[in-house]
């Protein structure tokens, strides 16, 4: 890399803009088509943050030209009923993505509400077939947060082929699918988490960092590579209660090639990779042309 890249911003806002560009594009013509791309979204109880995480998902749908349905229901809600909907979901040919949001009340199990999500719908990638298919490799739906992650990533030209990628943190969701992503990409990679003794040893000597811990500063300059991409899963809250990520940015992005803010990094893309996966979802149930 070279001293002109040092320190540049990868604009996740920027990139989500043309990325759902295209993908109004492709849904306009397999609507044409006969095939409207659709997700359902469903939301049990009144958590504040997912309230608003379920808006801004039904609302990059209508803004896609996607079909969208919203499904809120009370805390009261039996997770035999949960599942009854689910499965009638999985039934209708107007929805292509089924979308549970997290956290679910005690009563309801996760595990069990995810896998009862149909594998060919399941956009968020969460269930234990999708993992696989990641894993195997095999066609299916990326997680949407370590799917936005490698399109940032691909977007500042960098191959990945022969890097050493640090991944901080091994959750299902984010650590672990990410590592396996790029992993496929040739990438060598190595994992990180809360066990791990002497972090900055390891990411002092990535090419890319990806951070998705839920800490702040866990990543400063003195751990950081000169020209390394660093990308900031984390979304934490500073003193002043300002969104926040894992990275310390400002000192950071003096040393790497390219970084990820937050906000405006991560985040939109994580939704931008929804509305890709629920297309490409469409997509494989329409008629080939
Ligand atoms: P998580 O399930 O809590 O996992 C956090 C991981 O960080 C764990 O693997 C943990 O290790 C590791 N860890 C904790 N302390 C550490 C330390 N001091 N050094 C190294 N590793 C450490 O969280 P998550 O769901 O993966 O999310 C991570 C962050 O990303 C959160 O801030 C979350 O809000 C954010 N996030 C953002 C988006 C987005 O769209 N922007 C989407 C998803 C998540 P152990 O496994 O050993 O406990």
């Amino acid at each position: 890399m070279t001293q002109a890249e040092v320190g540049r911003l990868i604009d996740g806002n920027a990139l989500s803009r043309q990325l759902r560009t295209d993908i109004a594009l492709r849904a306009a013509a397999l609507t044409r088509r006969g095939v409207r791309p659709g997700l359902a979204v469903i939301l049990v109880g009144e958590d504040a943050a997912s309230q608003v995480y379920v808006r801004n998902k039904v609302k990059a749908c209508q803004d896609a030209g996607l079909y969208s349905v919203f499904e809120k229901y009370d805390t009261t809600l039996t997770q035999a009923e949960l599942l009854s909907r689910i499965n009638a979901l999985n039934r209708d040919p107007a929805i292509h993505g089924i979308l549970v949001q997290m956290p679910l009340p005690k009563h309801i199990d996760p595990h069990t509400v995810i896998e009862t999500i149909a594998t060919a719908k399941d956009v968020d990638g969460y269930s234990t077939l999708s993992a696989g298919e990641l894993l195997t490799g095999s066609p299916g739906f990326n997680p949407c947060t370590p799917y936005g992650c490698m399109k940032l990533i691909a977007s500042t030209g960098i191959v990945l082929r022969g890097k050493h990628a640090v991944v901080i943190g091994r959750s299902n969701t984010v650590g672990k699918p990410m590592a396996l992503m790029l992993l496929q990409e040739n990438a060598t990679v190595t994992i990180c988490h809360s066990a791990t003794a002497n972090l900055g040893q390891h990411t002092l000597q990535a090419d890319v960092v990806v951070a998705a811990v839920g800490r702040r500063n866990v990543l400063t300059a003195g751990m950081v590579k000169p020209g390394a991409i660093v990308i900031d899963v984390g979304m934490n809250r500073d003193d002043e209660g300002k969104l926040c990520g894992d990275v310390d940015f400002a000192g950071v992005q003096k040393v790497a090639g390219f970084i990820t803010p937050v906000p405006g990094g991560v985040g939109p893309m994580t939704i931008t990779m929804l509305l890709v996966n629920t297309l490409e979802a469409a997509e494989r149930v329409a008629a080939p042309l």
